[in-house]
């Protein structure tokens, strides 16, 4: 009898223990959801980033070391609408984890979250590599990130029921800052509205509708392909009857097509972070956009 309350003892020591240490293991596909689900889960989370900031997320080798991180994950954090469409599905498949696969609560799709731009007509793969869901660059409106945050928490919560609330009190946290910041921001891009850049490939997107700038080319002729020089030419003219303020590119990105322009137009090129580790200073959520306003904000004032 008393040997059993002993066991009884050490079983609920072990289960109490458990409780107090276990965390969620979070695989993240783009840095921006590892900062996210940093920011979101504090010390109930363990997060791994599949990529940094100087690759291109379009383009992931589906590594047996990325197999074995989606193996162990409770969680999948993802920009989804076919961003991944290369790599991971590839991984979902070799992992053998259910809790993971799209459809479960262990799936997390940022893009299904919001609303999404540029939803094509009609899908014609002749137009290269289209993102026929809309576009999945959704991290660049700070809007729809806070919309993203509140899911994400509460997928959190789902998982990780007995620490609902330290979820719920994190995103409010996090919502009161990102807020401020907003604001701070919205304050600071008043002189960016209606400007009007070339980009290298439609990252850009909801940045741009945050902020009313203009598109005004594209250096990839088709989505996912390179600039060749009959396209750069063709641009150049086009800048010649409407300028743009500067060529924007990021760090995953080559930088010739983007100089290259620059030097036949005398238009700026300009390297922006696209997210968290796309420059040093972009250490989170929150820097990436000081950074990226400042870098802007230095070509049109
Ligand atoms: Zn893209």
């Amino acid at each position: 009898m008393k040997y059993g309350l002993h066991i009884g003892l050490l079983l609920l020591g072990s289960f109490v223990s458990q409780s107090a240490f276990a965390v969620l293991n979070i695989f993240a596909c783009e840095p921006e959801w590892a900062s996210l689900a940093e920011i979101l889960g504090g010390d109930r989370v363990k997060v791994v980033s599949a990529t940094t900031a100087h690759q291109d997320p379009h383009r992931i080798e589906a590594r047996p070391s990325l197999i074995a991180k989606v193996r162990r994950a409770d969680l999948l954090v993802c920009s989804g609408a076919e961003l991944e469409i290369g790599w991971l599905p590839m991984l979902q498949r070799q992992a053998g984890n259910r809790r993971v696969l799209p459809g479960q609560t262990g799936y997390f799709e940022a893009a299904a979250q919001v609303e999404r731009l540029g939803i094509p007509e009609k899908v014609d793969r002749s137009q290269g590599d289209v993102h026929a869901s809309g576009n999945p660059h959704v991290h660049l409106d700070p809007h729809r990130l806070l919309g993203i945050a509140s899911a994400l928490s509460d997928r959190l919560a789902i998982l990780d029921k007995p620490n609902a609330d330290h979820y719920r009190s994190r995103l409010d946290d996090f919502s009161r800052r990102w807020e401020e910041a907003l604001q701070r921001w919205e304050d600071q891009a008043l002189p960016l509205k209606g400007m009007r850049m070339v980009v290298h490939h439609q990252d850009w997107v909801y940045l741009f509708d945050w902020l009313g700038m203009v598109n005004a080319g594209s250096l990839e002729p088709k989505p996912g392909l390179p600039a060749s020089a009959g396209h750069l030419a063709s641009l150049r003219k086009t800048l010649q009857d409407a300028p743009a303020s500067a060529i924007i590119y990021t760090h995953y990105q080559n930088p010739k097509a983007a100089k290259r322009l620059s030097q036949l137009t005398g238009i700026p090129a300009v390297e922006l972070p696209y997210t968290v580790g796309g420059a040093d200073e972009v250490v989170d959520l929150f820097t990436l956009f000081d950074v990226t306003l400042k870098r802007l904000l230095e070509v049109v004032t």
